[in-house]
């Protein structure tokens, strides 16, 4: 729990930064939409308005125009009026002239010729139209005309009246302007031309046809009242306006340029309407950007998660991971690694050969296998093993596994390996191979111990006669001697007897030496071998309180070993019920041990047993035996599938040295009866069933208070 807690306060801290970032993200991805409608919308306004703008100037250009145009026809027709003039002509003439000066000019509505008193001379009116005096007569503008004449007379040149209405007979009416022109013949005033305009004329006649097509034109007065109007007058919410000053002598109009627009004009030209296409594009590409975004964030998100699990991964494994490049270098290592070898990942990263966690003495060895492998000579994949050594000098077994490390486009780019620290499997190899030794070396200890036993046994009894014969030699020699002396003193003579006598006795007493030498080696030999039988039993004292499990835990390594050799699949049944035992535990190993091993050699030996472990099943069962009310009894069975025992082996089968087997000593069995009697226990065997044997042995269960100190 405790190491949990950084690791979940560091999510929480990455969860916040994300939430965080992601905040951060929406209001800059809200800001650069503003933006970009705010950008569009002004491009789009801006297109607008300089789309406006062109259309004003060509308006205001138009203007100018249309007022140059008018100015240009004005002239034109002074000139036309001179010309009329200028040849004096008579009335009649004058009247030809002005009437074909009418038909060339639709503007002019009527030509006047004067006298220097304004008094009409001649006139003519426009074929065009009826004459436009005829309902009020020309007297009602002779103000005007006067006005305009005596202005032209102080010019020395045409003048303009003000502009007036005109009511016609038809019931309509237009507004009229009037040039006066002085007739000067030789410097002298000779009288007045006048020309009667209709200002909407001028404005049809004078100005560029093709302007009236799109734009209403008209003449205004300085505020704004309308005097004529020609042209068309298109139907649009947007009205542009452009005027243009008409400054005539003795007048001035006001020439006024009126466009509209359609409604409603969202694409008014080319320009604005690629900007909104633009515009459009562009928020599609955004739209598109951000769905990327969005797709590209969740696989960013997905690939974190899957980093961090791998990360995660990486930092609780307990194998060692190193990466290398193609030249040997050191590209990754994770820190299972850095902790077995006790060098920082800093310090390990982008190192070469030879590396710091190889021992002096190998690293020759290492460099020339390193080499083979670049060289493209793959180790086995199964691994090798190396030593490594930490900085402080502690050496280590350590298992590599190497692979190639291939990229995402399938390409070699080094080498991954996995290092396993088997210092603790070694050391464990090391404790088992240690105590096999030891269970072993007991077996064959043991087996010297009853060779010993039974050799007392056996030898004693010769000993003991040999003992006693030399006793019943020396007992004999003793009394021929005494009654060769009672001879003597009852009838030989003594030089005679004397003489027999001498070499009779040093027979006898050399032969008593040497009986008593028997006696005493014989003696001897009894108490070196008592003292041999009373060694191997002083091994009595070491019994101890024992659980029936760790008895067999002890030999399940060599019984495992030995089934495995024999292919036999081994039970074990422990009723969990069963106390502890009171026992020599190395000795009851043994006796274990010995059973087993007979189990299993009769179930490889027979030919009615299987071929195979699942038929070939040794039992090692404990349950609690009979009891009586002092002592409580634990029964141990090794239960084989063997042939079984046939009636002549079983009559010998714990005499010493009795053996069917070819390598067999037939000490084995008297050896673990020996020692289950002098536990006061019982071993025996019954007939398995279907097959086999059941061999059983029983020790005493270890009183409560000796329980007290089980060993396991
Ligand atoms: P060894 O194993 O050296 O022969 P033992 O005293 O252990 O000596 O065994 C004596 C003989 O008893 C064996 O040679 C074998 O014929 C027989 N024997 C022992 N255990 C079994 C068994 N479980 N099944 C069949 N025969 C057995």
């Amino acid at each position: 729990m405790k190491s949990a807690s950084p690791f979940f306060r560091r999510l929480i801290a990455l969860k916040w930064i994300s939430r965080q970032a992601g905040f951060r993200r929406w209001v800059l991805w809200i800001l650069l939409l503003a933006l970009v409608v705010g950008m569009l919308g002004t491009l789009v306004w801006l297109s607008g308005r300089y789309e406006a703008s062109q259309i004003q100037q060509r308006l205001e250009r138009d203007a100018a125009e249309a007022v140059t145009d008018i100015r240009t026809g004005f002239t034109r027709n002074i000139q036309s009026m001179q010309a009329l003039q200028s040849s004096e002509p008579g009335t009649a003439t004058w009247r030809v002239m002005a009437n074909d000066l009418l038909r060339e000019n639709r503007e002019i509505m009527r030509i006047e010729w004067r006298d220097e008193d304004l008094g009409m001379t001649a006139f003519a009116d426009t074929p065009y139209r009826a004459p436009v005096f005829e309902r009020l007569g020309r007297g009602s503008t002779q103000s005007d005309v006067t006005l305009a004449c005596s202005t032209s007379k102080r010019l020395s040149g045409a003048a303009y009246s003000a502009s007036y209405f005109m009511p016609q007979s038809d019931g309509l009416g237009f507004e009229m302007l009037d040039m006066c022109m002085p007739i000067m013949v030789a410097g002298r005033l000779e009288g007045y031309a006048v020309a009667t305009y209709s200002l909407q004329d001028v404005l049809a006649e004078l100005v560029n046809k093709q302007l009236a097509r799109s734009e209403s034109l008209a003449f205004t007065e300085a505020d704004g009242t309308r005097l004529a109007l020609h042209g068309t007058t298109s139907r649009g919410s947007r009205v542009f306006i452009a005027q243009q000053l008409l400054d005539l002598p003795g007048n001035t109009l006001v020439l006024r340029l009126e466009s509209r627009r359609g409604t409603p004009d969202y694409f008014p030209n080319v320009l604005t309407a690629l900007v909104t296409a633009m515009s459009v594009a562009l928020m599609a590409v955004l739209f598109l950007l951000a769905r990327d975004m969005r797709r590209r964030l969740k696989v960013e998100h997905d690939l974190g998660e899957a980093l961090a699990f791998r990360k995660a991964m990486e930092d609780s494994v307990l194998t060692g991971l190193r990466a290398r490049d193609l030249s040997g270098r050191i590209t990754y290592v994770n820190p299972a690694f850095c902790q077995m070898v006790g060098i920082e990942a800093k310090d390990l990263l982008h190192q070469s050969f030879p590396s710091p966690y190889w021992p002096p003495e190998l690293a020759e060895t290492y460099l020339q296998r390193q080499a083979i492998r670049l060289a493209g000579n793959n180790l086995p994949r199964e691994g090798h093993e190396s030593v490594f050594i930490r900085p402080d000098g502690t050496r280590f077994p350590v298992l590599i596994m190497e692979a190639p490390l291939i990229n995402a486009v399938g390409k070699h780019t080094g080498w991954m390996s996995a290092i396993l620290d088997v210092s603790e499997q070694r050391r464990v190899e090391e404790v088992s191979r240690a105590s096999q030794e030891r269970l072993q070396a007991t077996a064959r200890l043991a087996m010297m111990g009853e060779m010993a036993s039974l050799l007392s046994h056996e030898l004693n009894q010769p000993l003991a006669a040999i003992s006693s014969y030399a006793t019943g030699s020396l007992n004999l020699l003793k009394d021929q001697s005494s009654h060769e002396l009672a001879a003597q003193s009852h009838g030989r003579k003594p030089g005679e007897a004397a003489q027999l006598a001498e070499p009779a006795n040093e027979l006898s007493s050399d032969l008593q030496v040497a009986m008593n030498r028997i006696a005493e080696q014989a003696e001897r030999a009894g108490k070196v071998i008592k003292s041999v039988h009373d060694f191997v039993r002083r091994r009595d004292q070491a019994r101890e309180a024992v659980q029936p499990r760790a008895l067999l835990d002890a030999v399940m390594p060599l019984v495992s070993l030995q089934a495995r050799k024999l292919s036999v699949n081994v039970v074990i049944d422990v009723d969990p019920s069963c106390g502890p035992v009171l026992c020599d535990r190395t000795m009851v190993e043994q006796v274990l041990l010995n059973l087993s091993r007979n189990g299993m050699q009769a179930m490889a030996d027979s030919p009615s047993a299987g071929r195979h472990a699942a038929d070939r099943v040794l039992t090692l069962r404990v349950r609690p035996a009979a009891f009586n009310e002092r002592s409580r009894w634990v029964e141990f069975a090794v239960i084989d599938q063997g042939e079984g025992i046939s009636p002549d082996v079983a009559t010998q089968l714990f005499t010493p040295f009795f053996t069917t087997k070819v390598e067999g000593m037939g000490l084995g069995l008297s050896l673990c009866r020996t020692v289950i009697e002098q536990h006061g226990g019982f071993l025996g065997f019954e007939p398995g069933q279907p097959r086999g044997t059941i061999f059983t042995f029983t020790l005493p269960e270890a009183a409560p208070a000796a329980r007290q100190g089980l060993s396991a």
